[in-house]
């Protein structure tokens, strides 16, 4: 039987540790959250986000805007926001409405505020290996390989899915840790086969349960990145089995989070497995705050 790797402790002991280096810092450091729009998942995430910085003595500065708001407005706030000695980390909330170009918003965002790590300047500091604010999620993964002692030094990795968000930003940070790296995609043949290879397996996919035992060598190394919302009971029974306890909670709040691997059939053969919930999720908040504590200790340090 797999060994948890428990996100929540993790993400716990990293916010206590910066907790009192902030305070012994003396520095207030300040996130920007912006959310354009009223997606429900997002509004949730974006309180999430400033709840961590409240409890860390950070400063947040939320901006609601409406989901029609326009290119220009949301321009013109990033670029305050750029110039405001307060905020050390700027984050635009996604997905962002269509008629908003992400790319270009996002790249308007000063790569030394980009805590998110997805403006193209940090993407190629990543890539180059120079210093760079690493995307959260795949910081916080890196993170949990290091506290469970997972060598990666000359073993494979494979990773499912291809984001700018995960799935190439945490096959980076793998190659960079010595690990020969596999990406996977939607059109990649025989991905069962491949999986198998993996010592370590990253599954980022957004399906529900996609990844099972067949995906995986035993012994292997299980990071479950994937937080699908299931809310449909018939498709739930077919995912989780009727004996599920699963199948209670959807009962009774409608809906049940899981993650993209099957948790009972992959637990069976992997060492080590992320639960979902309470696995990569709550790292990716911590290392929000983490980098924007290295931000705010970044802009005090030059000025
Ligand atoms: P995404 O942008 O939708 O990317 C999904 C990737 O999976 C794509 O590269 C896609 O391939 C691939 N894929 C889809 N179906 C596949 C299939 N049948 N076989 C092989 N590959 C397939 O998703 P994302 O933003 O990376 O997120 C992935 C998951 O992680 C989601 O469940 C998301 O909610 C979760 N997530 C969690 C956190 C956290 O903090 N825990 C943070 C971010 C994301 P193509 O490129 O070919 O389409």
């Amino acid at each position: 039987m797999a060994v948890l790797m428990d996100g929540k402790a993790l993400a716990r002991k990293i916010t206590d540790g910066m907790r009192s280096e902030v305070e012994a810092s003396g520095l207030r450091p300040g996130l920007a959250v912006i959310l354009v729009g009223e997606n429900p998942a997002s509004a949730v995430y974006v309180k999430m986000k400033e709840r961590a910085c409240e409890k860390l003595g950070f400063f947040s500065s939320g901006f609601r805007l409406p989901a029609d708001v326009s290119e220009d407005e949301l321009a013109t706030l990033i670029l305050r926001l750029n110039n405001d000695p307060d905020i050390h980390g700027i984050l635009l909330q996604l997905p962002i409405p269509g008629h908003l170009n992400e790319k270009k918003m996002l790249s308007l965002i000063l790569p030394d505020k980009d805590v998110d790590g997805f403006h193209p300047v940090n993407v190629g500091r990543l890539m180059v290996g120079d210093q760079c604010f690493v995307p959260c999620t795949p910081r916080g993964i890196m993170a949990l390989i290091d506290e469970y002692d997972v060598e990666l030094k000359g073993k494979r990795a494979v990773v499912i899915g291809r984001s700018n968000i995960v799935g190439k930003p945490v096959a980076m940070l793998l190659l960079e840790r010595h690990a020969t790296v596999t990406i996977c995609h939607s059109r990649t043949k025989n991905l069962a086969d491949l999986c198998r290879e993996a010592d370590v397996l990253i599954a980022a996919v957004g399906r529900p349960y996609f990844v099972d035992e067949t995906f995986v060598k035993l012994g292997a190394v299980v990071v479950d990145v994937g937080v699908n919302r299931v809310d449909n009971e018939e498709t739930a029974e077919k995912l989780f089995g009727s004996a599920s306890p699963k199948m209670a909670k959807i009962r009774e709040k409608g809906y049940v989070l899981c993650g993209d691997v099957n948790f009972e059939s992959v637990e069976k053969v992997a060492s080590l497995l992320t639960p979902v919930p309470g696995g990569v999720g709550p790292l990716t908040i911590a290392m929000l705050m983490k980098n924007t504590f290295d931000s705010a200790k970044r802009f005090a340090e030059i000025s």
